[in-house]
């Protein structure tokens, strides 16, 4: 039976659901807060971009996106690390031909928005969500530029509003033992940008993520199809380096010069935009229930917010679109099973990716100029080509292997981390790392765990 279906947030994941519920037939109404971003004008160079990697790549190719969206990204094959010293080292994220996309979030969103009302979805901006209750069958929007309060109806509600959710919120005031826990790092994180070249190309290796990992902070550059490239920092809120502390522009100009030098010949603007652009803060957030009978449920950030240091929130809100939509497939109109099925299923996965990319944090900023961890990887790449069934490293699991949970790539990422640590501390690894009795250890090890 077909129903009709609201969908709270026209952000990346409820757009997404919105095209996917649409293809089954559903009347979907879609309810946004903001305004019309394909109708605003946003100045070049200032696009923010993000990964866009397998799992968010077969969510998009399942409702027939795939070819579309790949047209606006661009392949990023590895980190390109950018040491203190002025070295630089290439390094590869999977083996020959894996890549993670960089996309333009708006775009992708724009992109979303229009495929998503050419399938018949009807989306509503300026429209914010004040309230959602059950009992009384009441859903209220309040139009932010006429200030009126319509009510209305549908037979179920997804919360797509982002790690903020007011549908959370609603859900979680009229839940009897609602579960929540948000959790924020001690970093925050602003945006500064690197444009073109004067010749109008790009500054630096385009087919890559960019890495300046200083320990406890880390500068990232992701491209972007203008040429330009969108770069994060990633920087405690306070302590001797921190935004607190940098509050003039010398200041600013005297540490950046001192700690990312060869990406501050590349950013003419980098201490202005310091000051013009937001510090922004980084939240984890878990909860539970995500559901409500056959009637409600949470999707994307609002169910489960993560830090991006592996790149995985979208991903992982996308892939929570494909996951509804296969129970969907195999439950036909029972809404009660498909979103108690979905629940199931999709909470100890995003709880997994949550603590991965926590984990993360530590490795990008700080692992990744470390001789040791290099050598690692290197060893690690060479079982995945040596044994690809038997070990596939962690990265690769989540990046590169949609098939597997999340909740599966933790708990085998941290065993094959286990036997690493006990074969990086093995006399002479660094010259026989290569040697048949390495290799011949780890396999033991991993049959014995
Ligand atoms: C710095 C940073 C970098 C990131 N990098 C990556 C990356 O590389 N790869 C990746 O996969 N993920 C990344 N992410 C995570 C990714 O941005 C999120 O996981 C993703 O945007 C979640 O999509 P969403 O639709 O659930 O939420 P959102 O994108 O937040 O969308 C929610 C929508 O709901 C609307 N809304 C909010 N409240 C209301 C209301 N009351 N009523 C109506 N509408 C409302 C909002 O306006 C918004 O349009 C990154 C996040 C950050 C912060």
């Amino acid at each position: 039976m077909k129903k009709e279906i609201t969908i709270v947030g026209a952000g990346l994941v409820g757009s997404l659901l919105s095209i996917y519920l649409s293809k089954r037939g559903h009347k979907v109404k879609v309810y946004e807060r903001r305004s019309d971003m394909r109708k605003e004008k946003i100045a070049a160079g200032r696009s923010i971009n993000l990964a866009l990697s397998d799992r968010g790549l077969l969510a998009l190719e399942k409702v027939g996106l795939l070819d579309e969206i790949k047209k606006i990204s661009i392949p990023m094959h590895g980190r390109f690390i950018h040491n203190l010293d002025g070295t630089t080292a290439f390094q590869p994220y999977g083996k020959e031909g894996q890549f993670i996309n960089s996309v333009s979030r708006g775009e992708l969103n724009k992109r979303l928005m229009d495929i998503a009302e050419k399938n018949g979805v009807e989306i509503f901006f300026n429209e914010k969500c004040t309230t959602l209750d059950w009992d009384k069958d009441i859903m209220e929007f309040e139009n932010t530029s006429a200030k009126q309060v319509p009510s209305s109806k549908a037979d179920i509600v997804f919360g797509a509003d982002g790690a903020f959710s007011a549908a959370r919120m609603q859900h979680q005031i009229r839940h009897d033992k609602f579960d929540y826990q948000q959790y924020y790092i001690d970093c925050g994180y602003k945006e500064l940008t690197i444009p073109p070249t004067a010749d109008g190309e790009f500054a630096m290796e385009v087919n890559a993520l960019h890495i300046w990992p200083r320990k406890d902070y880390m500068l990232i550059a992701l491209p972007n199809l203008d040429k330009s490239f969108t770069c994060t920092l990633f920087f405690p809120f306070e302590g001797e380096a921190s935004f607190s502390k940098l509050d003039t522009e010398e200041k600013v100009k005297t540490f950046f010069e001192a700690t990312f030098p060869d990406a501050v010949k590349l950013m003419p603007n980098y201490a202005k935009e310091f000051f013009n652009n937001p510090t922004s803060s980084l939240v984890t957030v878990k909860c539970f229930p995500w559901i409500r009978e056959d009637k409600f449920a949470l999707i994307g950030d609002a169910a489960h917010a993560i830090v991006p240091f592996f790149g995985q929130g979208m991903n992982c809100g996308f892939e929570d679109c494909r996951i509804l939509d296969e129970l969907i497939e195999k439950n036909g109109d029972d809404w009660k099973t498909i979103l108690q099925q979905y629940q199931t299923l999709r909470k100890p996965d995003a709880d997994a990716i949550a603590d991965l990319a926590v984990n993360n944090f530590t490795e990008m900023r700080d692992r990744t100029a470390d001789p040791k961890f290099l050598l690692q990887k290197k060893i690690e790449a060479r079982l995945h080509e040596k044994y690809p069934d038997k070990w596939i490293p962690a990265y690769s699991q989540v990046t590169f292997s949609p098939h597997i949970r999340y909740s599966e790539a933790l708990k085998r990422g941290q065993k094959q981390e286990a036997i690493m640590q006990e074969v990086m501390k093995m006399e002479g690894i660094e010259t026989k790392w290569e040697a048949e009795e390495v290799e011949k250890i780890v396999l033991e090890k991993l049959e014995r765990r």
